[in-house]
C-alpha cells in the first residue's frame, strides 16, 4: 500500500513588509525527508506511525517549512506545491503536515489551493488526510477535498508529534479498517491573538478539556479547535472547530453528529469570547518597564510582543528599546534585533571600541524609525550558532553574524538574519547569562517552555508591530465583516 507524504507549512502574516522566498525554507526532497525524521514535529509523527504497518510503502514527496514571516513569494509556494503534485503517482492513500496559515502572492488560501489540485491528482477515491497547527486558517470548502484532519491541542506546541501520528492512523483507519470519515465544520468570527489562547491557561485551558471530552464521543475520530493566525487580512477568518466521525453505520448520522460536536465546541467559544484577555500578565510600554523596574523577582521577561518573529514580525521595531532607554534601565539584555547595516558597522569596529550608529526601525517602518545610539561593541560572533527550540533538535547551524552592543546598560543583540529566541542556550552561546540580568527583553509573545522554566516573572507588553496584539490598532480592510472584536456588537449562532 503506497502512501504520500510530505509537510509544508508557513504562517504568513499580510502586515510584514516583506515576502518570505524560497531561500527561507528549509526544505528537503525525496527520501531525504525520511533520513529527517528524528525531528519531533508532525512530520515525523507520520512516518512514525506509517512505519508500524509492514505493508505501507512510504512514497516521500517534500518537506518545506519557514520561520513566520511575510505572505509567500508565488514562486517558492507553487515550486514546492508541484513538489506534493508530481510525487502523488500511483498512491493508496496521501497524509501531510501543513500549517494552515499559508498565505502566497494572490492566494488567500493556499492550504485549499493545494488540496484541491491534489485531490483532482488522486481522484475521489484516495483518502487525504492532514495533520495541522493550531493557528491554521481553513475555510469550509477545503473540507470537500479531504477526509479527516487533526491540529495540535497545545500552545506552546507540544504535541505536534503525536498529531501527526494521529492523522497517519487515522488514514489507516480509513484505508484498513472500513472508516468512512465525516467532517463537520464550524467558523466563528473572531481575530484572536494566540497570546490569548494559551492552553495552559484558562479559557483556552478549558476550552481544550472540551475538545478532548468530544474527541471520546463514541463514534468521533477526532476534534479540533484553531484558534487561527489572526495578523493575516484576508476575508474568510476566524476561530474554528472541526469534528470528525465515523460513517461506517450510517454516514447521515454520522454528518449529523460531526456537525453537531464541531458547533458545540464553537458556541462555547463564543459564549466565552468576552473571556479571552491575554492570560499573562500584561502591560502597555510605560507600566511593563515601570513593574520591572520595581519588580522584587530578577530578571523580569519582557515579551515584544507586537514584533514576534513567531508570529511574523520583523523584529527591528526599536520603539521598547528606545523606552527602556528613555527610563534609564540598566542590567537589561535585549534580544534582538534584525540589522545587518548595523552588524556590519559593529564588525567594522570592533570589540571595546564606541560607535554611533542608527539601529532598526528600517523594515517595519510604519511601526518604528531607526533609533540613534552610541554604544561599545561587547562582542562578535561569526554566525556559529547553537540552535534550540521545541521543534528542532539541538545542533549548530549558521546563523549569519551577530555583534552585542552595550548601549548605556542595556546589551542589545544585533543579527543578521531575523532570530527567533526559543531558547536560553540562545543567549548562553554569545556569553549573556539571562538570569544575571534586571530585565530580559525577548522579541516574543508568550515565552516559549524553555524560557518558561527559568523565568522568575514575565511580562507581556503591548506593543505596535506586525503581531500587535490589539487587533484593533491594526489596519485591517479585507476581512469580513462584522469581525469581533473589531466590531464588538458581532453576532454569530451555529446556524449562520
Ligand atoms: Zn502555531
Amino acid at each position: 500500500m503506497r502512501i504520500l507524504v510530505g509537510a509544508f507549512g508557513h504562517e504568513s502574516n499580510t502586515f510584514t513588509p516583506f515576502l518570505t522566498a524560497l531561500d527561507d525554507f528549509r526544505a528537503r526532497w525525496g527520501v531525504e525527508t525520511l533520513q529527517a525524521t528524528s525531528s519531533r514535529g508532525s512530520f515525523g509523527g507520520i512516518v512514525d506511525a506509517l512505519r508500524q504497518h509492514a505493508d505501507v510503502e512510504i512514497v516521500p514527496s517534500v518537506t518545506a517549512w519557514a520561520m513566520p514571516g511575510g505572505v509567500v513569494a508565488r514562486d517558492a509556494y507553487e515550486r514546492f506545491k508541484v513538489g506534493i503534485l508530481d510525487a502523488a503517482q500511483d498512491v493508496d492513500g496521501v497524509c501531510l503536515a501543513l500549517h494552515g496559515a499559508m498565505r502566497a502572492v494572490g492566494l488567500d488560501y493556499c492550504e485549499d489551493d493545494l488540496l484541491v489540485d491534489l485531490r483532482a491528482r488522486v481522484g475521489p477515491d484516495v483518502p487525504i488526510t492532514v495533520a495541522l497547527d493550531m493557528h491554521a486558517n481553513l475555510i469550509r470548502g477545503t473540507m470537500r477535498h479531504i477526509d479527516a484532519l487533526v491540529a495540535y491541542k497545545t500552545a506552546p506546541h507540544d504535541d505536534t508529534f503525536e498529531t501527526g501520528q494521529k492523522a497517519a492512523e487515522m488514514l489507516m483507519q480509513i484505508l484498513k479498517g472500513g472508516v468512512r470519515p465525516a467532517i463537520g465544520f464550524a467558523k466563528i468570527p473572531f481575530l484572536l491573538p494566540g497570546e490569548m489562547a494559551q492552553t495552559s491557561l484558562d479559557p483556552m485551558e478549558a476550552m481544550m478539556r472540551l475538545v478532548v471530552e468530544v474527541e471520546r464521543v463514541p463514534g468521533v475520530l477526532s476534534a479540533s479547535l484553531m484558534n487561527g493566525h489572526c495578523w493575516a487580512d484576508v476575508p474568510d477568518i476566524g476561530v474554528i472547530a472541526v469534528v470528525v466521525t465515523d460513517g461506517d453505520h450510517d454516514l447521515g448520522e454520522a454528518q449529523a453528529l460531526a456537525q453537531r460536536e464541531a458547533d458545540r465546541i464553537a458556541s462555547t467559544f463564543w459564549a466565552r469570547r468576552g473571556d479571552f484577555a491575554v492570560s499573562a500578565e500584561a502591560y502597555g510600554i510605560e507600566d511593563a518597564i515601570e513593574k520591572a523596574l520595581a519588580a522584587a523577582e530578577s530578571p523580569v521577561f519582557l515579551s515584544d510582543s507586537g514584533d514576534n518573529p513567531g508570529a511574523g514580525g520583523s523584529t527591528d521595531v526599536p520603539l521598547l528599546l528606545e523606552a527602556l532607554l528613555a527610563r534609564g534601565a540598566t542590567s537589561v539584555a535585549y534580544a534582538g534585533m534584525w540589522d545587518k547595516g548595523a552588524v556590519d558597522a559593529c564588525m567594522a569596529a570592533g570589540v571595546g571600541r564606541e560607535i554611533t550608529l542608527e539601529i532598526g526601525g528600517k523594515l517595519d517602518v510604519r511601526h518604528g524609525t531607526p533609533l540613534r545610539v552610541t554604544g561599545v561593541v561587547r562582542s562578535l560572533f561569526d554566525g556559529v550558532w547553537v540552535r534550540g527550540g521545541l521543534r528542532q533538535p539541538m545542533g549548530r547551524t549558521l546563523s549569519g553574524p551577530i555583534a552585542v552592543l552595550n548601549v548605556s546598560g542595556i546589551d542589545v543583540v544585533l543579527t543578521s538574519t531575523r532570530h527567533s529566541f526559543e531558547d536560553p542556550v540562545q543567549l548562553r552561546v554569545l556569553g549573556l547569562e539571562p538570569l544575571d540580568y534586571r530585565i530580559v527583553v525577548l522579541k516574543r509573545g508568550y515565552l516559549t517552555t524553555e524560557f518558561a522554566q527559568i523565568a522568575p516573572r514575565s511580562i507581556l507588553v503591548f506593543t505596535p508591530g506586525c503581531t500587535n496584539c490589539r487587533v484593533g490598532e491594526m489596519d485591517f480592510r479585507r476581512v469580513n465583516r462584522p469581525m469581533y472584536p473589531l466590531d464588538m456588537a458581532a453576532t454569530w449562532s451555529p446556524q449562520q
